[in-house]
């Protein structure tokens, strides 16, 4: 579910906030509310789905050593919402 800045193109990072979950590009600073069918709660699909994702971001668009850096400054940002996100989902177990 990882969406584009309409703008620039750019990867939109979710971001949480009080009024919810924001993606957010760090490029050009558009931003919109995340949908609720987004699907960032789901801690099963998140792990394999986004890591999918993220193996074919790194993959796919290392074109010079400034632009896989900046692809890293994303994915660092990824992740931390990933831990975020999968923390708060911990605790019911899985069975
Ligand atoms: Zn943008």
């Amino acid at each position: 579910m990882v969406e584009f800045c309409p703008k620039c193109g750019s990867i939109l990072v979710p971001v949480r906030k009080k009024e919810g979950l924001f993606l957010v590009c760090k490029k050009c600073g558009y931003e919109k509310k995340a949908s609720k069918s987004a699907g960032y709660k789901k801690k099963e699909k998140i792990s394999e789905n986004k890591k999918n994702k993220l193996v074919i971001i790194t993959s796919s668009s290392i074109t010079s050593k400034e632009k896989l850096q900046e692809e890293r400054e994303l994915l660092q940002e990824y992740y931390e919402v990933f831990l975020e996100t999968m923390e708060g989902e911990e605790g019911g177990g899985e069975e």
